[in-house]
């Protein structure tokens, strides 16, 4: 297959497919309804399954990339699947798979991704590097500079977005932290970049929004899991969507053209970039003289020999300006972090007057 990022720009990419090749009749049945409704361009299933707990299923292994491959020449699309050692690599090459993805527990491991770089080098494959499990974008930014390393060409490497696991609670399976893929998006804009709304939600019930912000978000496509019976399928049942679902969800999307050159929008975009620039200047104004107050409370306590930390007064602070998060349209999560760094700032610049630094 041509280099995946020559796909760039022909938003959006689709790769889709079960979770899971369980039999040749369920792989060639949900195959062939995907490929019926349209607008997909590569075919997925998962031959080994990286399983948290052993005993559930893992996977058919190499026969089901004979099935796939009888997919993919049906519809006459190419083939993805994911690999987790030089094996699986080879597997897949025998098969005629042209994308193959690391998944987000191997990217997590430098020895494992080192051993795959070197097993894709020199081929034709394409390879698309999940996000780790932990949201450590140094490593997963390490992965794609091992496959460099090892002579995989740029143009042959994309990401894909799955969201990580985190320990605060949240609506999703995985958070995705979009944040942190802006960062990655700065050091590879050439890129293709995905997202996997299916592992990052683990339920069909916020696919379509996940979808949207990533459109929203200038990705370049999807890859997302789809069964032709949901309820029966042996692995990640909650997150698949059957065929014409798939398709209702697809054509829910909306992708945004990154740039426009109509002039009106041009010029409502330059008045509320400026408008920004005001609001992000007094804003840090504020923040300075927020500082200082506090340093000069930092004096008073010095030469009355109290703590620096009042909690009773922190909390009502932090009470009260909760409170108001619901009228000025925050969420209560994010009033709380940036106090948070008020707070600690405050509280730095407070002991830096009580060690005499000031
Ligand atoms: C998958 O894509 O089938 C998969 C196992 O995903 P992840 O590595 O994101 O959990
Ligand atoms: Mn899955």
């Amino acid at each position: 297959m041509q280099p995946i990022n020559t796909l760039k720009g022909q938003k959006p990419i689709v790769i889709a497919g079960p979770c899971s090749a369980e039999s040749r009749e369920q792989l060639l049945v949900t195959c062939d309804a995907i490929v019926r409704n349209g607008g997909v361009h590569l075919l997925r299933a998962g031959i080994w399954k990286p399983r948290t707990r052993p005993g559930t299923f893992e996977g058919v292994g190499e026969v089901g990339l004979e099935w796939l491959a009888e997919a993919g020449k049906r519809a006459s699309l190419p083939t993805a699947t994911e690999v987790a050692s030089a094996k699986h690599v080879e597997a897949a090459l025998r098969n005629g798979v042209e994308v193959v993805w690391l998944g987000a527990r191997t990217t997590t491991n430098p020895f494992l991704v080192q051993e795959i770089a070197e097993a894709v080098a020199g081929t034709d494959l394409n390879v698309l590097i999940k996000n780790p499990m932990n949201p450590d974008i140094e490593l997963w930014a390490g992965a794609v500079a091992r496959m460099e390393r090892c002579g995989v060409a740029r143009e042959r490497i994309g990401l894909i977005h799955r969201g990580f696991a985190t320990s605060s609670a949240w609506k999703y399976r995985n958070e995705p932290m979009w944040h942190l893929v802006l960062d990655m998006q700065r050091k590879f804009p050439d890129m293709v970049l995905l997202c996997d709304p299916s592992h990052m939600c683990g339920c069909r019930e916020y696919l379509q929004e996940v979808s949207q912000t990533a459109a929203n978000m200038n990705y370049d496509g999807l890859i997302i899991e789809s069964h032709i019976c949901p309820s029966q399928a042996l692995s990640d049942a909650a997150q698949q969507l059957t065929p014409d679902d798939l398709k209702v969800l697809l054509e829910s999307v909306s992708w945004r053209a990154e740039q426009s050159s109509d002039e009106e929008y041009k010029r409502e975009l330059a008045l509320c970039r400026e408008e920004i620039d005001q609001i992000d200047n007094e804003l840090f104004d504020l923040l300075g003289r927020r500082m200082q107050v506090a340093e000069r409370i930092g004096h008073i306590k010095k030469e009355n020999g109290v703590v620096i930390l009042q909690g009773g007064r922190w909390s009502s602070i932090v009470e009260r300006i909760v409170g108001r998060s619901g009228e000025l349209g925050l969420s209560e999560e994010f009033v709380r972090s940036v106090l948070y760094s008020i707070h600690a700032e405050s509280i730095d610049h407070q002991n830096r007057i009580l060690a005499g630094e000031e």
